[in-house]
């Protein structure tokens, strides 16, 4: 397929916001792409080269593509720079450059999607000493063999900021309308995405086989479950009422979440974020095939550092030592973890993700050997709200944060945050809310005793709808000096001339960073904001809102991506709790 062809769709989704209009050009794009095409062009749309748990990174630094852009227009650098920071974007930069530069210039040679995918996909695998200037020359070739409108596309992608405003769901719309012909198709497949994180996978499969492929898609042993995610509310007697009386109270540990897979000798490890984490917890490796029984078996859990001598839960600050690269073997012998399952997905052969929790809490205690390493998380069952009390006490004395209360009927729901799961924190009791997972995305210089280091980080939520960054707050406090000294050094590889275009804010941060850096924060309270940008309108026309008070709680939350973040739909909710909890409050 030619590239040009991606290129008229992607202009026509420029030139759309509207979800019904990007739906019907997406819907158009994938049933003119050959069966064979569909995949890299699912991939290259979403921004990327393959599902996000292979790991494979786009992302040619901002320098770098500028040089590119150089070389390849012929323009000096200074012209260049000029152009990205006035335009704000690397594309635009790009086409207006080469048009100027070619001025009408013929080109002979068709690109395809294949040449393009291929190229992204060499210069994403190369790596160490002198494979820089081979990148640039691979991006140089192509882009001399681009049309201008061509070179924005593929320099965006290039760089990690193509964003077309087209969300993972909205690609399973349109795959529904032209794969499978009626959008009531859209369920299935979203299962089919939430099951294997892949999707260029279900798409290419839609094509290929229909709806009844779709539908008899499996959780496959290798192919990681996109996890399933809790709720919240701030009582037990809700908690109770909302899941019809009785409920399964668990702990919830404060650790890293696993989801392992097991297949006869080989373990692999997959993060909340559906990376593979598997260097990083051998341990974990090893007491899985010691003590869980079964071939093929997928399992969630929580790591959590414990000491060893008394077997107690250690804080998750602990566990971050674990993160550290080198020295495995000893970082592994310094800060020894257990594994706390939770949850099984597929065992035995069969798919578990269908049956409800109270089978697959069975199952678990069927497949696994407890011992201090490998553990049950504690469950109980109750319907009485004082028990909940107690067990949250108890809980709490343990080292976990509170408590994870979970639906007895609730099948495992992939990929959704539902009220199958609810949390029920320790904090909800105070005045505090939540804590709340932020992407930083600019930086303000300080002043006084951190003159010449930094004052602040700006910092945005996730509005899934529109794929942006909505800014929330700055937060200045909650940082110890060594975090003064790494966040710096942390953010350096993100750091942008120009407003990443998916940020939205007000405020001018001294440095713009893109969104990749999670923290996690706590505040004493939600407020509307007319400076900040998350939730406009949705409380009240014309406000945003805001953190009060807030403060880093020392916690890089680095197994989660940007997407990962605190969304603003969850802000929202989490003000109206608020605003319920304030309410209802005696004598107020
Ligand atoms: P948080 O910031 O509160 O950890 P999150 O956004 O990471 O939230 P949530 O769905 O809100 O995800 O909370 C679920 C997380 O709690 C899981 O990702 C898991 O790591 C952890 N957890 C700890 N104990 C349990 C448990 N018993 N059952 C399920 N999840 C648990």
């Amino acid at each position: 397929m030619k590239y040009s062809l991606v290129v008229e769709s992607y202009e026509k989704l420029e030139g759309h916001t509207g979800r019904l209009a990007i739906t019907e050009v997406l819907a158009g794009l994938l049933k003119e792409t050959p069966k064979q095409d569909l995949e890299m062009l699912v991939y290259l749309t979403q921004g990327k080269l393959r599902p996000d748990y292979e790991g494979i990174e786009l992302g040619i630094a901002e320098k770098y593509a500028l040089r590119v852009l150089h070389t390849a227009s012929g323009k000096s650098i200074e012209q260049v720079k000029r152009a990205y920071v006035d335009s704000g974007d690397i594309g635009t930069a790009a086409e207006r450059l080469l048009d100027e530069s070619r001025q009408g210039a013929l080109f002979t040679e068709a690109l395809t999607l294949k040449r393009v995918y291929d190229t992204l996909m060499d210069i994403a695998r190369m790596s160490g000493e002198g494979s820089t200037d081979s990148k640039l020359k691979e991006l140089v070739n192509l882009i001399g063999d681009a049309s201008s409108k061509e070179a924005k596309y593929i320099l965006r992608t290039a760089m990690g900021v193509l964003r077309l405003g087209v969300a993972d769901y909205t690609i399973l719309d349109a795959c529904a309308v032209a794969l499978l012909g009626e959008k009531a198709h859209r369920k299935s497949l979203e299962r089919a995405y939430n099951v294997t994180s892949d999707l260029g996978y279900v798409v290419r499969l839609a094509a290929e086989e229909g709806l009844d492929g779709i539908r008899h898609v499996k959780v496959q042993v290798g192919k990681p479950i996109r996890p399933m995610l809790a709720e919240r509310l701030p009582t037990a007697e809700e908690i109770l009422e909302k899941m019809g009386g009785d409920v399964v109270m668990e702990y919830k540990l404060d650790g890293e979440r696993a989801q392992v897979h097991k297949m006869g000798d080989r373990v692999e490890i997959f993060s909340r974020r559906l990376e593979l984490i598997t260097p990083t917890y051998p341990d974990v490796v090893k007491y899985t095939k010691e003590y869980v029984n079964g071939k093929k078996v997928i399992l969630e859990g929580e790591v959590v550092a414990v000491n060893i001598e008394t077997g107690e839960y250690l804080p998750f600050q602990e566990l971050m030592h674990r993160r550290r690269k080198h020295d495995v073997e000893e970082t592994m012998k310094r800060y020894p973890v257990a594994v706390n399952f939770f949850d099984v997905m597929f065992s035995d052969g069969r798919d578990f993700t269908q049956q409800p929790y109270s089978a697959r809490r069975k199952e678990l205690e069927r497949i696994i050997e407890q011992n201090e390493f490998a553990r049950l998380v504690p469950a109980k069952r109750t319907s009485d709200p004082k028990e909940v009390e107690r067990f949250m006490e108890e809980a709490i004395s343990q080292g976990g944060e509170g408590l994870m209360l979970k639906d007895p009927r609730a099948t495992y729901n992939a990929g959704a945050r539902g009220f199958g799961w609810i949390k029920l924190k320790r904090e909800y009791r105070s005045e505090l809310t939540d804590t709340i997972d932020l992407v930083i995305v600019g930086g303000i210089h300080g002043r006084g005793r951190r003159a010449g280091v930094f004052g602040a980080y700006l910092l945005a939520a996730y509005d899934e709808k529109r794929g942006a960054y909505p800014t929330i707050t700055k937060v200045g406090t909650g940082f110890s000096d060594e975090d003064l000294r790494r966040f710096p050094k942390l953010l350096k590889p993100y750091e942008s001339e120009v407003k990443p275009p998916d940020v939205e804010s007000i405020l001018v941060p001294d440095v713009w960073y893109r969104p990749k850096v999670v923290i996690e924060t706590i505040a004493s309270e939600i407020t509307l904001s007319p400076i900040y940008p998350a939730g406009l309108n949705s409380i009240r026309e014309g406000s945003g809102l805001a953190l009060r008070f807030p403060k880093f709680t020392g916690k890089l939350r680095d197994e989660k991506g940007p997407e990962d973040a605190t969304t603003v739909k969850e802000v929202v909710e989490m003000y109206s709790l608020q605003l319920k909890k304030i309410q209802s409050k005696p004598g107020d």
